[in-house]
C-alpha cells in the first residue's frame, strides 16, 4: 500500500492485521482475546489492532521475565551483554526508515522528527552498551578488627516494569530497555494504548538480534488494566514510569505492596526566560520550538515564556510570525514540521485550554483546529497567548499541546519568583548574552534540567530529570544505570 502525500510513501508491511504481544519469546494474543484499535492521528484512519492485555497477561509476562532473570541471562557476562547490545543497535540502524515510518503513522510526529531519532537512539543505545560493566565487585577499605576482606557489589534489581507514554515510544522505550540490558535485569514493557506499534516492531528486531526469550516482554493494553497490574505485581522489583502526575500517584499507591523501587518522570510547566539582551534571532525560534516541537507533546515543553517587559511586544510580534510560518501537516510529508495531536481526547483537552486561555489572556496567534485536507486528523495551530500572568490556568496546568503563554517580567528576581511559582520542576531555559545573568538564573531555577541559549538538547551521558512534582530518578548518565542495580556488601573473615 502507498499513501499519497507531497511524496507517496510505502507503508511498512508491519502495519495491518492484529498485533500480538511478546511474552517469554512468543508472540501471543491477550488472554481475554480482546483487542484495541490503533489509529493514525493524522487521518483518523484505522491502522491495525493491538492486543488488549490485562492482569493475566502481566502475570505471564512477569513470570517469563523472572525465569529469564534467574536463567541463562544471569550467566551472560557484561562483555556478552555489550556485544548483544551492539547487535541490537545495528539491527535498529539497518531498519530505521521503517521504524521512523511506523512511529510517524502511529503517533503523528513528522518524519522530520522520527528520522532524526536515528542518531539520538544510536547514541543512547551505545551509551548504555558502554555501561555493561557497572555491576562489578570492588574491594573496599574497612575498619573492622581482625582480618576482613570487604567487597561491595552492585547487583541487578531483577524484573523491571516499564510504563511509557505515547509521545515518543520509539525513543522512550530505551530508557527502560537500555539500562535493563546493560545491567542484566529483565523487563516487562507496557507501552501507551495510543502508540504501541514501534515498541512491538523494535522488540521483534531485538529477538532476531539474539536477545534471549523472556529478557524483554511487551504487554499492550490500557493503563488501568495492564499498567495497574504491573505496578501492583508482587514479583516486579522496580517500575520505570514516564507519564502524568495522577498516574504516577496511582502507581506509587499500587506499588506499596512489595515496596518497589520507583523512577517517576512526569510532566511540567517549564519556564523559558528571555532577557532583553537576548539575541532574538535565536531566542524566538528557540523558545517557539521549545514548546511547539512534537505539537507541544513533550514533557519538557517550555510552555511559560517569560519575556522582559521592555521587549515583550516585539517578542510577541516575532513569535506570532514564527508560529504562523510553521508547517503543520501529515508527518509523512517530508516538509512537515509539526504533526497532529495524538487523539481526539487530547485534541478536546487542548481546545478546552485554548478556550479557557481566550478568557484569561490575549490570543495573539493560532488557536484553531485545522480543517480542509487535515480535517480527519487532530491538528491544532501553533498558538500564542500574550499578556498572560502566572496565576492563569493556561500558565499553571500542563496543556501538552502547541500552546505558549507569554508572560512579562521586570527583572531577574521577578522572573525567578514567577518561574519557580509552579508545583513542577522538570526543566527551564534562559536566553541572555550576559554570562553572569545566565549562571545566576540557571542556578536558581528549581528544575532538574536548565538550558542556556538553547532548549531541549539532551546528551545520554549527562542525562536529565526532574524535581518537585515532576518526579524523581535521573534518565541517562551512570545514575540511571545504577538505579537498575542495588548495592550489596560481602564481609569475609580471612582468619
Ligand atoms: P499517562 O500517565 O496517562 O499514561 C502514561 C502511561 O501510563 C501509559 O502507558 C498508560 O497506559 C499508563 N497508565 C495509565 N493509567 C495507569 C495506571 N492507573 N496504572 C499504571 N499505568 C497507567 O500519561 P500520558 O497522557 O500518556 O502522557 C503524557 C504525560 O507524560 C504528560 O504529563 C507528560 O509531561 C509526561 N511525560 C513525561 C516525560 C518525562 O520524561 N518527564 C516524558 C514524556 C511524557
Amino acid at each position: 500500500m502507498t499513501v499519497q502525500g507531497a511524496t507517496p510513501v510505502e507503508v511498512p508491511a508491519f502495519i495491518g492485521g492484529t498485533k500480538k504481544m511478546l511474552i517469554g519469546g512468543n508472540w501471543v494474543d491477550a488472554a481475554s482475546g480482546e483487542v484495541l484499535d490503533a489509529i493514525n492521528p493524522a487521518t483518523g484512519e484505522h491502522l491495525c489492532r493491538i492486543a488488549k492485555g490485562g492482569k493475566e497477561d502481566i502475570d505471564r509476562a512477569v513470570a517469563a521475565a523472572r525465569k529469564a532473570f534467574e536463567g541463562e541471562w544471569s550467566r551472560f557476562t557484561p562483555h556478552q551483554r555489550r556485544k548483544l547490545m551492539h547487535r541490537v543497535h545495528d539491527a535498529l540502524m539497518d531498519n530505521f526508515d521503517e521504524l521512523a515510518m511506523i512511529e510517524t503513522m502511529d503517533m503523528g510526529a513528522p518524519l522530520l522528527r522520527t528520522r532524526a531519532y536515528r542518531d539520538w537512539i544510536s547514541q543512547l543505545l551505545l551509551f548504555f552498551a558502554g555501561q555493561c560493566e557497572s555491576g562489578g565487585i570492588a574491594p573496599s577499605r574497612n575498619s573492622l578488627p581482625g582480618n576482613f576482606l570487604t567487597l561491595r557489589q552492585m547487583a541487578p534489581v531483577g524484573v523491571v516494569g516499564g510504563i511509557i507514554p505515547w509521545n515518543g515510544p520509539l525513543m522512550g522505550m530505551w530508557w527502560v530497555y537500555g539500562p535493563a540490558l546493560a545491567t542484566g535485569c529483565t523487563a516487562v514493557l507496557k507501552p501507551a494504548e495510543d502508540a504501541s506499534l514501534s515498541v512491538l516492531r523494535v522488540s521483534e528486531l531485538m529477538l532476531e538480534a539474539g536477545v534471549p526469550e523472556g529478557v524483554i516482554n511487551v504487554v499492550t493494553g490500557l493503563g488501568r488494566d495492564a499498567g495497574q497490574a504491573l505496578a501492583e505485581h508482587m514479583d516486579v522489583d522496580r517500575i520505570a514510569f514516564t507519564g502524568s502526575v495522577p498516574t504516577a500517584q496511582a502507581i506509587v499507591r499500587a506499588s506499596a505492596g512489595n515496596l518497589k523501587r520507583l523512577q517517576l518522570e512526569l510532566g511540567g510547566k517549564s519556564p523559558d526566560i528571555v532577557f532583553a539582551d537576548a539575541d532574538l534571532d535565536k531566542a524566538v525560534p528557540g523558545a517557539a520550538m521549545g514548546v511547539y516541537t512534537n505539537s507541544g507533546q513533550i514533557c519538557v515543553a517550555g510552555s511559560r515564556i517569560f519575556v522582559q517587559r521592555s521587549i515583550h511586544d516585539e517578542f510577541v510580534e516575532r513569535l506570532k510570525t514564527f508560529a504562523g510560518s510553521i508547517r503543520v501537516g501529515n508527518g509523512l510529508d517530508p516538509a512537515t514540521q509539526i504533526g497532529p495531536l495524538i487523539s481526539q481526547r487530547q485534541l478536546d483537552r487542548v481546545m478546552h485550554y485554548i478556550g479557557v486561555g481566550g478568557g484569561e489572556a490575549t490570543l495573539a496567534a493560532g488557536g484553531r483546529r485545522l480543517g480542509g485536507d487535515l480535517a480527519g486528523g487532530f491538528f491544532v495551530e501553533p498558538t500564542v497567548f500574550a499578556g498572560a500572568d502566572n496565576t492563569m490556568t493556561i500558565a499553571r496546568e500542563e496543556i501538552f499541546g502547541p500552546v505558549a503563554s507569554v508572560i512579562p517580567f521586570d527583572d531577574a528576581e521577578d522572573a525567578l519568583r514567577l518561574a519557580n511559582d509552579t508545583p513542577y520542576g522538570l526543566a527551564g531555559g534562559v536566553w541572555t548574552q550576559n554570562v553572569s545573568t545566565a549562571h545566576k538564573v540557571a542556578q536558581r531555577i528549581q528544575a532538574g534540567t536548565v538550558w542556556v541559549n538553547c532548549y531541549g538538547v539532551i546528551d545520554p551521558a549527562v542525562g536529565f530529570g526532574g524535581t518537585k512534582m515532576s518526579g524523581y530518578g535521573w534518565k541517562g548518565a551512570r545514575d540511571h544505570v545504577e538505579s537498575f542495580l542495588y548495592p550489596k556488601a560481602i564481609y569475609m573473615n580471612l582468619d
